[in-house]
């Protein structure tokens, strides 16, 4: 596909199944059969899908230990006029997967990027939990350990929307534990698993239900987790300042004070830690 009159190729961001190989949409085979290179996160992985559909175009392995050099080649190959698509194992290429360092080089390059959108397990899990999808904050895959982890669940655990983030199946029951311990016990919550696939699975419960229902039987296969967002009306200003002087008093320290103003005070965390400080 090279065109004289158009120097540049274009780049092509292709969701690809996230389970059922034929979840995958007329155009996104159009793109990946006519482009003159895919990147692929792993070569081996997408083969199977491109000799499902009969796709013959060369791959190049793009991931996070080579997007430096992959998006250099892909950027030589563009600047000649050729078509690049990029896909990852599964899903939508940019979704806690690789490819924002091809498209953000693209994109200052003047190169076009064009969208050919198809599944993501963050929206099939949202849309079918039940939980309201008007507005949702996505995190992805929460850090394992310290202080971001901490903040995460913090702000998983005010936030008055929908959540929705990525879990390992073995640390599903930790997460929604420590949800639980910050005050989301009773709060709704999806575990959408093996979506598409054969044992697709959707779970719904409280936090507390469903901690307690994977800490004896962890999960297996994919999972993405849909939280509720609190309904907990935030205190009056001055209300979460007598309680912050109560708990200072009592010993606690200014870090636990913010956290306590946030989880049962409903408080913002920037107000929560500035009243926690002059308390
Ligand atoms: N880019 C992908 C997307 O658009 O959904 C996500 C890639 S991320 C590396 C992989 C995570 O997505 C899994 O650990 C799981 O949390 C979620 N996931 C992917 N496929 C899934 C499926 N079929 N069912 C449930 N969760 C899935």
């Amino acid at each position: 596909m090279v065109d004289a009159a158009a120097p540049n190729g274009s780049l092509y961001v292709v969701s690809t199944p996230i389970g059922n190989l034929r979840d995958i949409t007329l155009r996104a085979i159009d793109v990946l059969r006519t482009v003159d290179l895919i990147l692929a996160e792993d070569t081996r992985h997408s083969r199977h899908l491109l000799d499902h559909h009969e796709i013959s175009t060369p791959m190049l392995s793009y991931h996070e230990h080579n997007e430096a050099r992959a998006t250099a080649t892909a950027i030589a190959r563009l600047r000649e006029g050729r078509d690049v698509a990029l896909i990852s194992d599964a899903g939508t290429p940019l979704v806690s997967d690789p490819g924002s360092r091809v498209v953000r080089a693209a994109a200052e390059a003047g190169i076009a990027v064009v969208p050919i959108p198809g599944p993501s397990a963050a929206l099939a899990a949202l849309v079918s939990s039940a939980i309201s999808s008007e507005r949702f904050t996505f995190f992805g895959f929460l850090a394992r350990k310290g202080r971001e982890r901490d903040d995460a669940l913090q702000e998983l655990s005010s936030l008055r929307h929908t959540s929705v983030l990525y879990e390992a199946p073995n640390r599903v029951a930790a997460t929604l534990t420590e949800l639980g311990a910050r005050g989301a016990g009773e709060r709704r919550v999806v575990v959408a698993r093996e979506l598409t696939k054969q044992f697709e699975e959707i779970h719904r419960g409280t936090v507390a239900e469903l901690s307690a229902y994977y800490e004896s039987s962890p999960p297996r296969g994919e999972v993405v987790i849909v939280l509720e967002g609190t309904t907990l009306q935030p205190l009056a200003e001055d209300e979460l300042r007598s309680r912050a002087r109560v708990m200072r008093d009592a010993g606690l320290s200014a870090r636990d004070v913010a956290a306590a103003l946030v989880r049962e005070g409903g408080a913002s965390r920037n107000l929560a830690y500035r009243l926690a400080h002059e308390a």
